[in-house]
C-alpha cells in the first residue's frame, strides 16, 4: 500500500554523523510567507500583477499548482514545514503546545550535513518559545515590538508599543539576509525567512496601499480586521482584497531582494503556512475552516542544474513535503520518521503516486479533518461534507449523503482509519505543554487567535 502513512514507522536512522563534505554544496533558501493564498498570485492566474519576483522565481523552478497546508493556521503548519508531520503527529494543535525536543527537523538534518542553519522569523507563533527553532544555529526575531523578553531589535524603525498586526516587517527581514550573505562562511547556508506583512492587519506602505484600487473612499483602512465578523458590503471587500494584494505586492518585492541577494545557484522554496477567508464561507481570517481559501497555498522550487525551468507540477503537494524535498536536494539525511515525501519525482519521472493530501483543525475542542483528491474533497468536523472539486471549486455545494466518497482504494480508506485512531487520541505523541508566556499571549490574544475556549 503506497500511502503517507507507510512513512510513519519509526524507522531507524541510518544517517552518519557530520559530514565533512561540503564542497559544491547548494545555499539553501526557506521562505514562509504567512498567510499568502495561492490564488492570489500572477504565476497561479491571478489577473492583478501582485507577484511578479515570484513569477520569476516560478520561471526558473517547479511550480506546484496544487499545494495545500497540513492546516489553517500558524503554529501546527510551520511544525508540519520543518518536520514533515500532520498535527496529529507532532502535536502542536493548540497554543499550549510546543515542539518536542525529540523531533527530528529540517534545520537539524541539515545542520548536521554541514550547513550553516539561520532563521528570521516575524511573527509571534515562530517565538522560541514553541520549539520551532531545533536546529538553527542562529534564530533572529524580526518583530518590532516586545515580545517575552524579544524588545531589543534591530533598525531605527523600531516603535516599541507597536503590536504584531500592526507590524511592517519585510525590510528588517531583508536586511537580516543580508548581514547573514555578508557575514558567512565556508558553510553552505541554509536561510529560513517567516515574512509576516502579508498577515492582517493590511497596512502595505506607499505606493502599494493604492495600487489596486485607487479611487476607494470608504471607511475599510485595513485595520484592527482580527474581529471582522459580519460581512462587507460588496465594494468594502473588494477594497480589502485591494489591501491584501497590496501586502503581497510589497513582501514580492522585498522577496525580489532576497532572491538577488541568495544568486541565481541557491535553492530556492517559497510556499505559505495558510491562506486567508474573504467570507467565502461566511468568515474573515483563518483558523477557522479546512476550506480551499484557507488551505491551498503557493509551493515554488528553484533548483538550478536540478530541476527544470517553469515546469508546473500537477502532483498533490503538501507542506508536509518541503523538508523531505530540501533533504533529498541538499544530499542530507531524510528525517527518520516523516509523512510528508520528497516532490523530487515530479520532475525526475512522471509524476508522484496521487496520495490524498489531509489537512486538521482543532478549535474549541471541536476536531476537523479534510482529505483531498485530485477530484474530490472530504471534509469530516461537525458536519460531513464532501465536495467534488472540478464541478464546485468554490465548496459551495457539497454532494448529497448518498454519493460515495472518494475513498474506495485500500491507500485512502487506512489513511481515514489511521487519522481517526490519531485524533480520538487525547495525549498526543510528540508535543509538550508549556503555559504560554504573558507576552505571547497578549499578542496571539490581540491578533484574535486566543480566546478562553482555546
Ligand atoms: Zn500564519
Amino acid at each position: 500500500v503506497s500511502h503517507r502513512w507507510a512513512f510513519v514507522a519509526l524507522l531507524a536512522c541510518a544517517c552518519g554523523g557530520a559530514d565533512g563534505e561540503r564542497d559544491g554544496r547548494p545555499d539553501i533558501l526557506l521562505i514562509s510567507v504567512d498567510t499568502l493564498r495561492a490564488d492570489h498570485l500572477g504565476c497561479y492566474g491571478y489577473e492583478r500583477d501582485t507577484s511578479p519576483a515570484l513569477d520569476g522565481l516560478a520561471a526558473e523552478g517547479v511550480l506546484f499548482t496544487t499545494a495545500t497546508s497540513s492546516t489553517s493556521w500558524t503554529l501546527p503548519a510551520h511544525a508540519s514545514m520543518f518536520t514533515g508531520l500532520p498535527q496529529s503527529v507532532h502535536g502542536l494543535d493548540r497554543t499550549t503546545r510546543v515542539l518536542a525536543d525529540e523531533r527530528a527537523t529540517l534545520a537539524e538534518s541539515l545542520q548536521r550535513a554541514g550547513y550553516h542553519t539561520l532563521g528570521a522569523w516575524s511573527g509571534p507563533y515562530l517565538h522560541p518559545h514553541f520549539g520551532l527553532a531545533q536546529g538553527f544555529d542562529d534564530w533572529v526575531s524580526c518583530v518590532g515590538y516586545d515580545i517575552a523578553g524579544e524588545g531589543q531589535l534591530h533598525g531605527k524603525d523600531r516603535s516599541a508599543h507597536r503590536s504584531s498586526h500592526e507590524d511592517i516587517t519585510s525590510p528588517r527581514l531583508l536586511a537580516q539576509v543580508e548581514r547573514w550573505m555578508n557575514a558567512r562562511d565556508e558553510r553552505p547556508l541554509f536561510l529560513f525567512v517567516h515574512m509576516w506583512d502579508v498577515h492582517y492587519d493590511f497596512l502595505p506602505p506607499a505606493p502599494y496601499d493604492s495600487m489596486f484600487d485607487p479611487d476607494y473612499n470608504g471607511p475599510i483602512d485595513g485595520r484592527d480586521l482580527s474581529n471582522l465578523a459580519t460581512a462587507l458590503p460588496p465594494r468594502d471587500l473588494e477594497h480589502l482584497i485591494a489591501l491584501y494584494d497590496g501586502e503581497i505586492r510589497w513582501t514580492d518585492h522585498h522577496i525580489g531582494a532576497m532572491l538577488e541577494l541568495v544568486g541565481e545557484e541557491a535553492i530556492v522554496v517559497v510556499t505559505s503556512d495558510h491562506g486567508e477567508e474573504f467570507f467565502e464561507h461566511g468568515h474573515f481570517g483563518h483558523r477557522r475552516t479546512l476550506y480551499e481559501e484557507s488551505i491551498r497555498v503557493p509551493l515554488i522550487i528553484r533548483a538550478p542544474g536540478m530541476a527544470h525551468a517553469g515546469r508546473r507540477a500537477a502532483d498533490l503537494a503538501s507542506v508536509m513535503d518541503v523538508a523531505p524535498t530540501l533533504l533529498e536536494l541538499a544530499g542530507a539525511s531524510p528525517l527518520p520518521e516523516t509523512m510528508g515525501r520528497s516532490l523530487v519525482p515530479a520532475w525526475t519521472s512522471s509524476a508522484l503516486d496521487p496520495v490524498p493530501l489531509m489537512s486538521e483543525l482543532y478549535l474549541r475542542k471541536a476536531y476537523t479533518l479534510a482529505l483531498r483528491t485530485p477530484g474530490h474533497k472530504l471534509i469530516l468536523g461537525e458536519e460531513r461534507e464532501l465536495f467534488d472539486l472540478q464541478q464546485d471549486p468554490g465548496e459551495l455545494r457539497p454532494l448529497g449523503a448518498e454519493a460515495a466518497p472518494p475513498l474506495t482504494t485500500e491507500a485512502h480508506a487506512a489513511l481515514l482509519a489511521e487519522l481517526q485512531r490519531l485524533a480520538r487520541q487525547h495525549e498526543l505523541p510528540g508535543a509538550a505543554d508549556a503555559e504560554l508566556p504573558a507576552q505571547i499571549d497578549a499578542e496571539l490574544r490581540k491578533l484574535g487567535y486566543i480566546d478562553d475556549e482555546d
